[in-house]
């Protein structure tokens, strides 16, 4: 569907850009580069009043919507025909209450906006790797990191959001007003409306043991069986994440690690120095070539995990596993070590808090398994896309036997959403998909539509 637009007589409200301006290209770019996102149109609301404009100017032509803040998961999204996306990033603002250990963000603000303010107030958020993801998508989504085995996931730590619905009303939805869609909306996300506003409780911490052990990549297997045998005993203050990463000759990538390949154990750990030690002699005595463990300010998790912050096109996979088998550890090491076509292959110990609903939890409750794993590769040109695939299809295949279910802010391709709910969570989360969004305005990056209506 394609939906003429004049903008020199249909007059949108606020910023529009539409195909063929100037700025088109710079605007509908994602963070994945292989994503062509082409909308109707795109609009950059500057207030949640224009976002409400345009939401009831999008329903008059028949348009849909979809709301994005950074467009770090816009592979979901699938062809936008017939589809504007409201942008939501200059929709600015942050705001601390250290009293109550509240924060306060407009939609725009990624985390590494918001981590800066926290540390020096011994305040920490329940954010991810990536300081330049989104708040917004990443807190609607779930949300894992570094204090998720002890805290649970950012979309239950969120206590407040402000969100345009499809009648056009700015409303607030928390635990007392429109209580179904605050549920929803945490773990339902973007197909409920284009949130403007998120508040949401940070935990107290000064500071932490972190840091990461390098090995040879030659290593992977080792490290790997190794880690995985410590799991179980580790306490819920401890996260480690063990990833094989080949870093990519880049001038900004840190000369030590600048073109080579290790297995990293990264860690953080919410406790002192001689405890931590205590926990990760096993894996010390692998013996690394570079150990950065210290005790530090939580700041330092904001790029602990050296995610790359600058949009690159790629390939990924991802599944929460029950456990790493044996044979599947040799297999990931053979795919995914020395001479691998793949930049990341990522095993995160989940499981701990993320196990239990806390009360008053959202669509998105719990996560099932112990590990959460995520691999990606980088296709520069189209030459590249065969072997970085068949190597992600052979890292599937390996963990099939033990796979739980998937993290859908990890699945970065179109998906079917249902499966990433019970069914009873599902059923809810399209009941209120019919009160507030009966005819499937807004479209979510893993869509709940509407119940089917019956014949
Ligand atoms: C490099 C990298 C590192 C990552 N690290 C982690 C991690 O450590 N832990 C983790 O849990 N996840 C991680 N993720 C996944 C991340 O949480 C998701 O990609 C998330 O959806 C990003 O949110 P965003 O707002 O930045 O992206 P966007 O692509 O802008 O948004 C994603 C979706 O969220 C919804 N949304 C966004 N903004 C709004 C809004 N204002 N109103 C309504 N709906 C909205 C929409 O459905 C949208 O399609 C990572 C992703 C990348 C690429």
């Amino acid at each position: 569907m394609t939906v003429e637009i004049d903008t020199r007589t249909d007059r949108a409200p606020g910023r529009l850009v539409r195909p063929g301006d100037r700025d088109w290209d710079a605007v509908r770019g994602a963070f994945n580069v292989l994503v062509d996102q082409r909308p109707e149109a795109i609009a950059l609301p500057t207030d949640a009043a224009q976002v409400a404009s345009v939401v009831g100017w999008a329903r008059e032509r028949g348009l849909r919507i979809t709301a994005q803040t950074t467009g770090h998961n816009a592979g979901p999204l699938g062809s936008l025909d017939g589809t504007v996306i409201v942008n939501t990033s200059a929709l600015t603002g942050v705001r601390v209450d250290e009293r109550v250990r509240q924060v306060s963000v407009g939609a725009a603000t990624r985390w590494r906006e918001v981590t800066p303010l926290l540390a020096p107030r011994g305040l920490a958020g329940l954010h991810g790797s990536s300081p330049e993801v989104g708040v917004a998508g990443y807190s609607l989504g779930g949300g894992i990191g570094w204090l998720s085995r002890k805290h649970g996931m950012q979309t239950n730590a969120v206590t407040a959001l402000e969100v345009v619905t499809a009648d056009g009303r700015l409303v607030r939805a928390d635990h007392e007003h429109e209580p179904d869609l605050f549920w929803a909306l945490r773990g339902g996300g973007g197909s409920y409306g284009v949130v403007t506003g998120i508040d949401f409780e940070v935990q107290p911490l000064k500071e932490l043991y972190a840091g990461a052990l390098f090995f040879p990549v030659e290593r992977a297997a080792d490290v790997l069986h190794t880690w995985t045998g410590l799991l179980a005993s580790y306490p819920e203050e401890l996260t480690t994440w063990a990833s094989i990463i080949h870093f990519p000759p880049l001038p900004e990538v840190p000369e030590p690690v600048r073109g080579r390949s290790f297995i990293v154990v990264l860690v953080a750990f919410l406790g002192d120095e001689a405890d931590g030690s205590d926990l990760l002699r096993p894996l010390r005595a692998l013996g690394p070539v570079m150990d950065s463990l210290a005790v530090q300010s939580p700041l330092g998790l904001n790029r602990l995990a050296m995610d790359p912050e600058q949009p690159l096109p790629f390939r990924s996979t991802t599944a929460l596993l029950d456990r790493l088998t044996p044979a599947a550890i040799e297999e990931v090491a053979r795919v995914g070590g020395a001479g691998s076509a793949l930049g990341l292959v990522e095993f995160r110990h989940v499981g701990g808090a993320l196990h239990r609903a806390p009360e008053g939890a959202g669509a998105r409750a719990t996560l099932p398994g112990d590990i959460a794993f995520l691999s990606l590769g980088v296709v520069p040109d189209p030459a590249a896309e065969p072997v970085v695939r068949e190597q992600l299809l052979a890292l599937e295949a390996a963990l099939l036997p033990e796979r739980a279910g998937d993290y859908p802010n990890f699945v970065m391709d179109p998906a079917d959403p249902s499966a990433f709910f019970d069914r009873a969570t599902w059923a809810r989360l399209r009941r209120v998909k019919d009160a507030y969004d009966p005819d499937d305005l807004f479209r979510g990056n893993h869509h709940v539509p509407p119940s089917p209506t019956p014949r």
